[in-house]
């Protein structure tokens, strides 16, 4: 299950977002949690606050300008 948030931390190259989830303990207790992708490039001074590139998309390009 995927929760949209209006502050969210999203990457603009695959639009990976935010999704929420559950911490487990050894009990099996479980409380909420969120995911957050894992932004390497921050696009907030560009005015898109919370936007930016993702560390797996900013990877493929960085490959990509390297063998051309
Ligand atoms: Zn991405």
């Amino acid at each position: 299950m995927i929760k949209t948030y209006q502050k969210n931390r999203s990457c603009v190259v695959c639009g990976k977002q935010t999704v929420t989830g559950h911490n487990v303990s050894h009990s099996q207790k479980k409380t909420k949690r969120k995911f957050h992708p894992n932004i390497v490039i921050s696009l907030g001074f560009m005015k898109k606050k919370n936007q930016g590139i993702c560390a797996k998309c900013y990877k493929t390009q960085t490959k990509k300008t390297n063998k051309a």
